[in-house]
């Protein structure tokens, strides 16, 4: 968790879980994972690691800690101005996927949601990003049948890459109810995607190219598209990065 965090969409983040049950990003195919790289290199050796990235570990407290952080509503970013003015944003699980299977509800009500509604924690905005949104949406079905409803300052998103991942938006959109805010992180974009199916049910998109080791290649035409696309269904766009290997197709002239 770090309170100045440089992932430049957000204030901070907390990871009340590490490790990660895997996804096309962390496969036996592939292994460009962030948090995979930095659990393969500190886990089980660096306190606050999961022993191993696929053995995913809880960390109750840290969403307490979180919460008690000061509160930035009303302040300036000097690193980040286009988040002046808003309460702390706060993005939820960036080392890990806490809705990785092996976490149990009972867990995740009492560290994530527990800590996001309380005095302190209503002052942050919380971001919850997960490969898995079907089973957040269980998980909001879950809390609703405890009487709970959907914290106003958590909001949901998913992660997609491919079109073929574009499937996880529809399980997104069940997260919660009709005040719930659902985000994209289309985050490193690899081939040409088609959003414009979800695109006027969505409330903000993250938009980026892969960097590191083996990066796979960002057209600048796909964020060209999208940034027209998200203007005309009123989609906050935000460009996070283009990645380490652009490319820019030139078209001929008809
Ligand atoms: S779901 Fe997220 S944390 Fe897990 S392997 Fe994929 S990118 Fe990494």
């Amino acid at each position: 968790m770090t309170q100045n965090t440089k992932i430049q969409w957000c204030d901070s983040t907390v990871n009340p879980t590490m490790g990660c049950e895997g996804c096309e990003q962390w496969s036996s195919q592939r292994k460009s994972c962030y948090a995979g790289i930095l659990h393969t290199r500190f886990g089980g050796v660096t306190k606050g690691y999961a022993p191993t990235f696929e053995d995913v570990t809880q960390f109750p407290g840290r969403m307490a800690q979180a919460a008690a952080w000061t509160d930035l509503a009303g302040k300036q970013r000097k690193e980040k101005p286009w988040l002046d003015g808003m309460p702390r944003t706060i993005f939820v699980s960036d080392m890990s996927d806490s809705l990785s299977a092996v976490v149990p509800f009972e867990y995740l009500e009492a560290e994530v949601v527990t800590h996001v509604t309380t005095e302190k924690g209503q002052r942050h905005l919380w971001l919850w990003l997960t490969k898995r949104p079907d089973r957040m949406a269980q998980f909001s079905v879950y809390l609703k049948e405890r009487g709970t409803n959907w914290p106003k300052n958590l909001r949901a998103g998913t992660s997609i890459t491919s079109q073929a991942t574009t499937s996880r938006t529809d399980k997104l959109l069940n997260v919660g109810n009709d005040e719930t805010i659902h985000f994209l992180s289309v985050e490193p974009q690899v081939e040409r995607i088609d959003f414009s199916r979800w695109l006027p049910r969505l409330d903000w998109l993250i938009h980026g190219g892969e960097s590191g080791h083996g990066a796979r290649a960002f057209e600048v035409e796909w964020a060209s598209e999208l940034i027209g696309q998200c203007d005309e269904h009123v989609v906050p766009y935000f460009l996070m990065q283009l990645g380490s290997v652009v490319t820019v197709t030139v078209h001929a002239p008809a």
